[in-house]
Parts: C-alpha cells; sequence; structure tokens
C-alpha cells in the first residue's frame, strides 16, 4: 500500500526550486554571539520554529512533535489553534510508551488527518515499512533521498538513532558545514542521507532564510548552537550537550567553558560540573581542572562541525552492534 500524497496547497516546491540564499554563510558567519551566555536551548517540543516556518511557507504540509505527555500535549494543542487556527491530531503511542502520544500539526486538515493514520499504521508495525515511512515522511517533507536511505538502515540504527548519527558524522571524519549539526532547532527533523546531503542543507538554509526575518533571535541562537561540540546520548538520543567556548586544545582533548543540557539523561549534570573531556575510541573522561570527575563508555558521542573523534572506532562499532556480535 503506497500512502497517499499530501493534498495541501499544490505540489511540494523543489529543494533546487527554492529561492537562492547564497547570502546564508555570510549572516550565518555575523551572527555568533559573542557573548556563550546568551546562548540558550529552546525546548525541541516548540512548534515556533524552523519546521513550522517551512510549514507557512508551503514547504512541509504536516510537523510532528514525538512522545508528549498529557501537560505538553495541552500546550501543544494551545500553540497549534494560535500559530495554524487549531488543525492538530493526536495518536497514542504503542502500548510500550503508556500515556504518551504524537502531535501533528498543519494547515491543511485533511493532510493532517491522513498523516495521523499513516502514523498510527507505522506505530503499530512490528517493523519498518518502507511505504509507510516514504508516506509519513512526504507529510513532513523530508527529501526522497535521506528517507530512501533511512529505508536502507540497519534495524540496529533504525532503533539506535544515537549510533546512527554516530556512524554519520565518522563517515566524513573532516569539516562539515556546521549547518548540519542535527542539534539545533535549524535541522528539519530527519536523519540525513549523509553528513553533506545537499537536499537537507537546501531545507536547513530555506527554514534558516525563513527566521532570518521572522525569529531572527532564534536564528541568531541556533547559528551559534551549531558551530558548539556537542555530547549526544547513544542511547537516548536526541538527548544531548552543548560545550559551549568548546576548543580542541590537543587531539582529542575537549575544554569548554560552560555545558547546557537538553532532555532526560541524568550524566549531563555530570558534564555541567566539568571543564574538560578526553576522547578516546568510545571513552570520554571528563575532568574538572585536573580532578577526574567521571567517565561515559558507550554512552556518549560527540558532534562538531570541526572534525569527527575516532571516526574509526565509531564505525566498527555501529557494525559490529548491527551485526550482533
Ligand atoms: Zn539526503
Amino acid at each position: 500500500m503506497t500512502a497517499p500524497l499530501p493534498t495541501g496547497k499544490g505540489p511540494l516546491p523543489t529543494v533546487t526550486a527554492i529561492t537562492a540564499v547564497g547570502s546564508m554563510m555570510e549572516l550565518f558567519w555575523c551572527c555568533l554571539p559573542k557573548d556563550p551566555d546568551s546562548v540558550v536551548i529552546s525546548n525541541r517540543f516548540a512548534i515556533e520554529d524552523s519546521g513550522l516556518a517551512l510549514m507557512r511557507h508551503g514547504m512541509r504540509p504536516v510537523g510532528l512533535a514525538e512522545c508528549l505527555g498529557p501537560a505538553s500535549c495541552a500546550e501543544g494543542e494551545d500553540r497549534v489553534r494560535k500559530a495554524l487556527g487549531g488543525k492538530a491530531a493526536f495518536v497514542r503511542r504503542p502500548a510500550d510508551q503508556p500515556g504518551l502520544v504524537d502531535l501533528l500539526y498543519g494547515p491543511e486538515e485533511a493532510d493532517v488527518r491522513e498523516a495521523a493514520r499513516v502514523l498510527d499504521e507505522l506505530l503499530q508495525a512490528k517493523t519498518h515499512r518502507p511505504d509507510l515511512i516514504k508516506g509519513m515522511g512526504a507529510y513532513l517533507g523530508y527529501p526522497a533521498c535521506c528517507l530512501e536511505a533511512f529505508c536502507e538502515l540497519n534495524e540496529f540504527e533504525k532503533r539506535n538513532l544515537g549510533w546512527a548519527y554516530a556512524r554519520l558524522r565518522a563517515e566524513c571524519p573532516g569539516p562539515v558545514d556546521p549547518r548540519q549539526n542535527p542539534f539545533t532547532g535549524l535541522k528539519p527533523y530527519h536523519l540525513p542521507c549523509g553528513p553533506n546531503c545537499a537536499e537537507t542543507l537546501a531545507l536547513i538554509d530555506a527554514a534558516a532564510c525563513f527566521m532570518s526575518s521572522e525569529a531572527p533571535a532564534m536564528l541568531t541562537n541556533e547559528l551559534a548552537i551549531s558551530t558548539c561540540p556537542i555530547v549526544f546520548s547513544l542511547g537516548s538520543f536526541p538527548s544531548f550537550s552543548l560545550l559551549l567556548g568548546g576548543k580542541e586544545q590537543q587531539p582529542g582533548t575537549l575544554t569548554y567553558q560552560r555545558a547546557i543540557a537538553f532532555g532526560g539523561d541524568p550524566a549531563f549534570a555530570l558534564l555541567a560540573k566539568g571543564n574538560r573531556l578526553e576522547i578516546h575510541e568510545g571513552d570520554l573522561s571528563l575532568f574538572s581542572g585536573n580532578v577526574p570527575i567521571g567517565r561515559f563508555v558507550d554512552q556518549f558521542a560527540v558532534w562538531w562541525w570541526r572534525k569527527a573523534f575516532d571516526h574509526e572506532y565509531w564505525l566498527g562499532e555501529v557494525m559490529r552492534r548491527a551485526h550482533g556480535h
């Protein structure tokens, strides 16, 4: 079965048709804040983000906020009503995630309703069915190349997105475009087919372009986040901690001024107490000055635009886990 195409406002523009945003890199570098203390992590379940900007401009039929509890549901619905006139639908997560729902929202009620039907089928299915993934992805405005790549992922990575992102960064050990940082509010919420996917970058650019006039403060903030080293949780993705003022003092050693955490991983509280990380093959040792205060083994990986740490280790480890040995 193939999910019907979104009915929204005519056909979606292809990313190559998006207005050229040649000045984006210029804007990007101008936006970097001088004061790292001014950076905040916005609520990723808020809907006033890049995804909503893309939706307002007809590039994304439906938006999705996953795994909301009752309080977030009420808040989310209220925001949808204010921002879009109330086209929202809730889909219950399966029985192993009791009490949690996904919120779908968009300007066209028919799209939201049909996307909710596809999502419900996807959540109930015991396997990741490519037809449903591609159908859902079309509603969310995800690039076809990335959806194709997602369908071909091994089951281990599909179920452990933190590991998939560790592998993705490791595939391109040198610098990548900072805008591809998956932990900013600019990201379009899908796993890119590669760390330099041009279609993903075009979506990020389009969102940033809209935000530069509609939400300039948020854009500034998110661009600043995009250049920070980020420690992310392999097991509870997308929990992460920004390392503000992060620098590589010597190969494999990151120093930072302040860590700000997002998401529920309690180990991040410890990062806030330290100022130096030594990174070696999946093993992150944390120090405050010269005092060791914590050690995390195969628990966190680091995303930084300047380089991938221990890329050979991550590529090997993901393959080893994917094949169950
Ligand atoms: Zn792609």
